[in-house]
């Protein structure tokens, strides 16, 4: 390919290579490919670019279609399960006992089903990660890693990276290429699904409230999205957990209040991990779930997008439920599912543990958890296996068939990483978004994409938890 031949040249000339990073990353700055860093105790005044590659990353266009042709089946599919109560609470039986934080969700699911739904709309901004799985004949095929429904983030960043990968691939004569490379504009999109929601609540005064992080390291990531809602002129707030704790209520048809402000819409950014409540904002979580704002998403989506659904919507039989007239849809949503195994106490269980014991390698173990970093490999599948095999415990987690994507030389420019060529692969993202009125779908659509990359070093990803960065599909 004509970029590896670029880049084999740039790595023998480190000048060319550190000018061509630096006017990249000088270009992420201009069109705002920014986050926050950690360091210094003045978090808002200490910015850097978003990381990313320095060059694109080659996809196949049938793959990249084939990812955007199923988005909309997606949201179909996990609207239909947020609304299924027995299907939830069978599935995820064996998951809440073992976990806690999965029983927490589901103790607040079961109290606002209790209760009465007070809220019948919803929104759903989600993206579902995709690998190439690259079989001995050289022959890849799309696999499904998780889909993120809860604060799937990085579209905003994704929406701009584009320019600074034209930039490069022109300054280096890559003309050719440059007019392959697949805008993304999630965004208008995302802004306006959480527009429609706001509008269905039907309260000029009202607000969208994001739920934020505590330290907000990706707070510049979500700027394209806060603009669009300004140009729409819907008032938005940003409040923490903590914040929502101490200051939100509940009149007594269940309006929410922050801060003497009508709450139309809760946008979750965070909440995905145990360590992001206390035992105060768990309370708080369970006000904002009880309360008549529309959630983005509420506990019921929240749910649907576990591990273990997914494991169990790839069982046989699953998927025809949820689509009983529509086998074309069952069969190219199946066709993107890796083997998905229960861990559940059991024969079934039994022999999955077997499986994973006998050949670690070959797959990934998975607890209900977000956000990166938290998967088993190799070794460790063995380690973990071995503790909690002969007891509940094991139904914590899910087994996964092992993707192996094909790798590529790309430079990672991350603050602090020095320009080196590094095997690298990628995870295709497609984001999509929906909103639910009662009974109708009244928004459903896929938006744009995201591509992260990771080091070959690394197992796990995640460009929140440090391992992956943003990069571009060139379509081939
Ligand atoms: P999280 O919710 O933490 O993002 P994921 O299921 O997306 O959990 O897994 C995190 C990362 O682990 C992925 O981005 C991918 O790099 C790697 N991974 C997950 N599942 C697989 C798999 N089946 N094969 C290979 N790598 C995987
Ligand atoms: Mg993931």
């Amino acid at each position: 390919m004509a970029t590896k031949a670029v880049l084999q040249q740039l790595i023998t000339n480190p000048d060319r290579l550190s000018t061509l990073a630096d006017e990249a990353k000088e270009l992420a700055f201009q069109v705002g490919v920014l986050m926050h860093t950690c360091e210094g105790p003045s978090l808002p005044e200490v910015v850097t670019h978003a990381p990313f590659t320095l060059f694109p990353s080659s996809v196949p266009k049938a793959a990249f279609f084939q990812a955007r042709a199923l988005q909309t089946h997606f949201n179909t599919l996990v609207d239909k399960i947020s609304q299924d109560p027995e299907f939830l609470e069978e599935a995820l039986e064996g998951t809440i006992q073992a976990d806690d934080f999965t029983a927490k969700l589901f103790g607040i699911y079961k109290q606002v089903q209790l209760e009465g739904q007070t809220q019948s709309t919803v929104v759903c901004l989600s993206r579902s990660d995709y690998m190439l799985d690259q079989s001995e004949d050289g022959t890849s095929s799309l696999k499904q890693i998780e889909i993120n429904i809860f604060a799937a983030a990085g579209f905003c960043v994704s929406d701009c990276l584009p320019v600074v990968h034209r930039y490069v691939l022109k300054s280096v004569g890559l003309l050719e290429e440059s007019e392959r490379l697949h805008d993304s504009n999630s965004t208008p999109q995302m802004s306006a699904a959480l527009a429609k929601a706001w509008e269905l609540y039907g309260q000029q005064m009202a607000v969208i409230m994001f739920v934020v992080e505590d330290l907000q390291i990706s707070k510049l990531g979500r700027h394209q999205l806060e603009k669009e809602l300004w140009n729409r002129n819907i008032p938005f707030i940003c409040r923490r957990f903590e914040e929502v704790s101490k200051g939100a209520s509940l009149d007594g048809d269940k309006k929410l209040f922050i801060d003497g402000l009508e709450v139309a819409v809760v946008y979750y950014r965070y909440g995905y991990m145990p360590d992001h409540y206390t035992e105060q904002t768990w309370d708080a979580r369970l006000l904002m779930e009880r309360s008549l704002a529309v959630k983005c998403p509420d506990i019921g989506t929240h749910l649907a997008g576990t591990k273990k659904v997914q494991q169990v919507l790839a069982r046989p039989g699953v998927l025809e439920k949820f689509f009983p007239e529509q086998p074309q849809v069952v069969e190219q949503i199946r066709a993107t599912f890796a083997g998905l195994y229960t861990l559940d106490m059991g024969q079934e269980g039994d022999q999955a543990v077997a499986m994973a014991l006998a050949n670690p390698d070959k797959f990934v173990l998975k607890p209900q958890r977000e956000g990166g970093g938290n998967n088993y490999f190799g070794q460790d599948i063995v380690q973990v296996l071995q503790e909690v095999q002969s007891d509940k415990r094991r139904a914590a987690y899910i087994l996964m068939d092992r993707i192996r994507p094909r790798t590529e030389q790309n430079i990672q420019l991350r603050k602090g990483l020095p320009l080196t060529l590094t095997s690298v692969c990628y995870e295709l993202g497609v984001y999509g978004a929906y909103v639910r009125h009662g009974r109708h779908m009244i928004l459903n659509e896929v938006a744009g994409n995201l591509l992260k990359t990771k080091s070959n070093e690394h197992k796990d990803a995640g460009i929140v938890s440090g391992v992956s960065v943003f990069d571009t599909p060139l379509l081939i």
